[in-house]
């Protein structure tokens, strides 16, 4: 009895914190409302991006250089969102600002092949170990799409299977039952590091199954790494069955100099890129076995058509060329990828010290943020945290000028400093000291 009432005390006061923080915030932000409500007449509750919504109105941002950010009220947030992944860079790095400037004296749009191309898919096919040949696209979600439907063409058969609580683009979106406008495959779902029951699923759909995607880490589901034997166990598996193993790297490909699949040793047939990969630009990808993609190659009789008007964009393959090729060289995505770990290694210190039921999961430069003590092996896990704890988080970070993802994502950048960091882990400390009563 003693602990429910506890239990309800805290869901009080909790409430009354969040209430507190999001008017704080509102009144923090007028110019970021008045956006929001002009916004509200042309774009269906003025947003062109479900993830960057969050209640009671998002921020505006007007401005980005390094590591930081302004919003239209004129504050100064340190970046720890980094675009969720796709901005490695920071803002406006100068040897992406020189490609893209290169690129438009040149002129945009040429309608033809140009040089860039085979330059950045040469970057791309020696460093990730999937890849014999490579295409473009002009995200994530098509370079997906894209990998699903190569894999259904190729085996001949019509089902996929993905994660429960997987994420691969907003029309292939799996947690919480599925989303109305997903695209209609035949999806069968899995349970993520259920090395058992997975392949079980891919036992009883394999002579209809024609893929299995699922990113190595779960990214925007609270970066959740997969164990080594359920990826091995889906390897063998897929193998044995002639299923295509498609691994969507868009997040993780940068958390290693040839993404997760080298760090595990576990290939797939096919890889999906996107985010960071372009520089900040538009970008997409899809590749894998030559035998498999060789099948768009344009001079057979019985070629698989894939257009794009944007797939080979001038600013794209120039940025693309500079990131990958001059700035985010193998050795500085190892060293990076270090002081991501160091970083979540201090918070989960932290937490540790103060007792709090708080962790911090993922690898490298990828971290999530739970609000639980229970072990998180699964995007369910995730969402069992407590979710009202995370938005006080969100709102407190926000007010000490610290941006992460609302959902509980913090994500860094190549100009983020160790000082940056530092005012981060003092931030949670903080953050554990003034509401630890009710954590
Ligand atoms: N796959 C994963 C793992 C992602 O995180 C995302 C984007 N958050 C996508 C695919 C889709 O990429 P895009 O937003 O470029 O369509």
């Amino acid at each position: 009895m003693a602990a429910i009432t506890d239990h309800a005390q805290r869901n009080v006061t909790l409430e009354a914190a969040l209430a507190e923080a999001r008017e704080r915030y509102v009144a923090a932000n007028p110019a970021s409302l008045a956006q929001h409500d002009a916004a509200r007449a042309s774009l269906p509750g003025g947003n062109t991006r479900t993830v960057l919504f969050f209640a009671p109105f998002p921020l505006t941002f007007v401005r980005g250089e390094g590591a930081h950010l302004w919003d239209a009220d004129g504050h100064r947030y340190l970046d720890f969102l980094g675009e969720y992944t796709a901005g490695l860079f920071g803002h406006s790095h100068p040897t992406i600002r020189a490609a893209i400037e290169r690129a438009l004296d040149g002129g945009i749009s040429l309608g033809g092949h140009n040089r860039m191309e085979a330059q950045l898919s040469a970057l791309l096919v020696e460093r990730f170990p999937a890849l014999e040949l490579v295409r473009f696209t002009n995200s994530g979600t098509e370079a997906n799409l894209m990998a699903l439907t190569t894999a259904r063409a190729v085996t001949g058969r019509k089902k996929i299977m993905a994660m429960a609580g997987g994420y691969h683009g907003g029309v292939l979106y799996f947690a919480g039952g599925g989303s109305p406008v997903n695209a209609p495959f035949e999806v069968v779902l899995a349970p993520y590091n259920d090395a058992a029951a997975s392949v079980a699923l891919i036992e009883r759909h394999a002579a209809e199954l024609a893929a299995v995607i699922l990113e190595p880490m779960v990214g925007a589901g609270g970066c959740i790494p997969a164990e080594a034997a359920f990826l091995e166990a889906l390897r063998e598996a897929t193998r044995r069955h002639g299923v295509v193993l498609i691994f969507d790297e868009v997040m993780t490909s940068r958390l290693a100099p040839g993404g997760l699949q080298q760090v595990t040793g576990v290939i797939p047939d096919m890889m999906t890129l996107g985010k960071y990969v372009g520089g900040g630009m538009s970008f997409g990808a899809f590749g894998g076995r030559a035998d498999i993609m060789a099948r768009f190659d344009p001079r057979r009789p019985d070629a698989f058509p894939h257009a794009g008007t944007f797939n080979n964009n001038v600013l794209t393959m120039s940025a693309g060329i500079a990131a990958m090729g001059e700035i985010y060289t193998p050795e500085l995505a190892t060293a990076f990828n270090a002081r991501g770990d160091a970083l979540r290694e201090r918070l989960n210190d932290l937490a540790a010290k103060h007792g709090a039921a708080l962790q911090f999961t993922g690898r490298g430069s990828m971290i999530g943020v739970h609000f639980a003590r229970h072990p998180i092996r699964t995007p369910d896990d995730a969402a069992r945290g407590d979710q009202g704890l995370k938005e006080l988080f969100f709102f407190d970070l926000l007010a000490r000028g610290l941006y992460i993802a609302r959902r509980g994502v913090i994500v860094l950048s190549l100009p983020i400093t160790e000082r940056d960091c530092k005012m981060l882990v003092e931030a949670v400390d903080d953050f554990l000291s003034e509401r630890g009563s009710l954590l």
